[in-house]
């Protein structure tokens, strides 16, 4: 058991103002393996303050000084690679190569290349008789999920940190242990005290009171639709600055022309990853009507070979859901998906059967869905994939941009051009051609309700920089 029962603020750990603890329960054996504090309204308003008063000398540190600070946070992190991954399969679930390829390896490799960016950012550049500041915004509030605990920290922490701002992070209840690792490495690196700050708390009492602090500049969330919403709601009162990376329902579109197995297998494996719960999964799959009996029994072969069972285990492709309520969130929408007509090709809401304890579901395609279907439109978070069938390519673009979320997307074909013209029309913020590898560089985020701003790379940091002319 762990008893992380410091926050890290002002450069030092402190107690809690509070007298609470919030437990974090590790999926696949359902036991508690941490107690963390429940934090307090005291507790953000002492860490916003630290932040507060570090800004000023923080935004004035030369970026090679920063840089160079954090490219000791780096090496800590690389120190640390393997028990990152320990800790997130037993807080996540998330089964341990794949914590190992993806939580641990994804936040080092991406401070790396903030840290190379950095160095030849233009923060400053002449326009006729105007000279351009890029300015930091001040002090940021990142409020942080449990899917990818570390990455999604490293994606706000890293461009706000890199370009001069200062940082209370507020990370997920559910998934926080890797954020006391990181403020452990922050310490040892020596940044400044109050430029990196650490609060733990649930949402609606700690994440909204660091929310609603004057003295913060800027909130950048990733989260849910809902949080999301009031997090604006909130912001708006004092006209902070927002940006928020919220939920998916992501379209894959498979063309006749494609290479229907690899095309298949590549969707499939990007709705189950981490079980399903994963912002960007591809969790509708579009495929010609001509094509549907195929793809179906594709689908059933793939779906067998995802082995559920203890994350621990080298030969385990599929962990439990992170917690017991998203597990009958899930099983829900699988039933309701049966009631509303869709066919059950494989798993379905009922326990898996071959293990006795753990929050699995069992993975699940859903065939003859339609898009008026709550499958086809609600993010379920689970490992649950959806066939939809259509007859042309505008009618597939047209189910495609049927949902309010836009956040990734896929198109397969044999013709690239093809697929990029596809791409093109699809009302989202990413879209993979044919299975194309994941890009550090290229800016993530999202188009209508899966929010605004982007992260990563160049376009990440510009969410964090004011931008200023003076007239000479
Ligand atoms: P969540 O919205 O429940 O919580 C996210 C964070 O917000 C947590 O730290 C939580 O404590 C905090 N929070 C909740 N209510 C708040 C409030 N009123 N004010 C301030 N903070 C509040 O989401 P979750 O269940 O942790 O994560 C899953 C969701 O995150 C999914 O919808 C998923 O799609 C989304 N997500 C999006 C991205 C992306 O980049 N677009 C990435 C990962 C996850």
């Amino acid at each position: 058991m762990m008893d992380r029962n410091q926050l890290y603020m002002n450069g030092e750990w402190v107690s809690s103002a509070g007298s609470g603890t919030i437990e974090v329960v590790n999926p696949y054996t359902e036991a508690t393996i941490a107690r963390i504090p429940a934090g307090s309204p005291d507790d953000v308003e002492r860490a916003v303050r630290s932040a507060r008063c570090a800004f000023s000398g923080w935004a004035n540190t030369s970026v090679e000084k920063r840089v160079h600070l954090l490219e000791k946070v780096h090496q800590g992190l690389v120190a640390r690679q393997d028990e990152i991954a320990e800790l997130i399969t037993a807080e996540v679930g998330t089964p341990l190569k794949i914590s190992k390829r993806i939580q641990a390896f994804l936040p080092v490799a991406n401070l790396e290349s903030c840290c190379t960016l950095a160095m030849s950012y233009p923060f400053e550049r002449i326009l006729a008789n105007s000279t351009i500041y890029k300015e930091p915004v001040g002090v940021v509030a990142c409020i942080t999920p449990w899917n990818y605990p570390l990455h999604q920290v490293v994606a706000k922490i890293a461009p706000a940190l890199l370009m001069g701002c200062t940082v209370v992070l507020k990370p997920s209840e559910v998934a926080p242990l890797t954020a006391f690792l990181l403020a452990e490495i922050m310490d040892e690196a020596g940044l400044p005290p109050g430029v990196f700050n650490l609060v733990t708390g649930d949402g609606p009492d700690v994440g909204e009171a660091l929310v609603r602090q004057d003295e913060v500049d800027m909130v950048s969330f990733t989260g849910s639709v809902d949080a999301g919403k009031r997090v604006a709601a909130v912001s708006s009162e004092s006209v902070k600055r927002v940006a928020l990376e919220l939920g998916g329902k992501s379209a894959s579109v498979i063309l006749d022309d494609a290479d229907l197995a690899k095309a298949v297998k590549g969707t499939i494996n990007a709705c189950f990853l981490n079980s399903g719960q994963t912002c960007n999964a591809l969790t509708r799959m579009l495929v010609p009507e001509s094509l549907y009996d195929e793809v179906v029994n594709l689908s059933i072969e793939i779906c067998k070979s995802f082995k559920l069972g203890d994350p621990r285990e080298a030969d385990t492709r599929l962990g439990p859901l992170v917690s017991e309520s998203q597990r009958s969130r899930v099983r829900q929408y699988i039933e309701t998906g049966m009631k509303e007509g869709a066919d059950l090709l494989c798993g379905g809401p009922e326990a898996p059967t071959e293990l006795a304890h753990g929050y699995f579901v069992q993975p699940t395609v859903l065939g003859k869905v339609t898009s008026a279907m709550t499958v086809a439109q609600s993010e379920i978070f689970g490992p649950v994939l959806s066939i939809l069938t259509y007859r042309t390519e505008n009618e597939a673009i047209r189910i495609a941009n049927d949902s309010r979320y836009g956040l990734g997307g896929a198109v397969w074909s044999g013709n690239k051009e093809r697929a990029m013209k596809i791409a093109k029309e699809m009302r989202t913020g990413q879209v993979d051609v044919n299975g194309a590898a994941f890009n550090l560089l290229a800016p993530f985020g999202g188009f209508k309700q899966s929010g605004y701003g982007r992260e990563l790379g160049e376009f990440g940091f510009e969410e964090f920089v004011e931008v200023k002319s003076v007239q000479s």
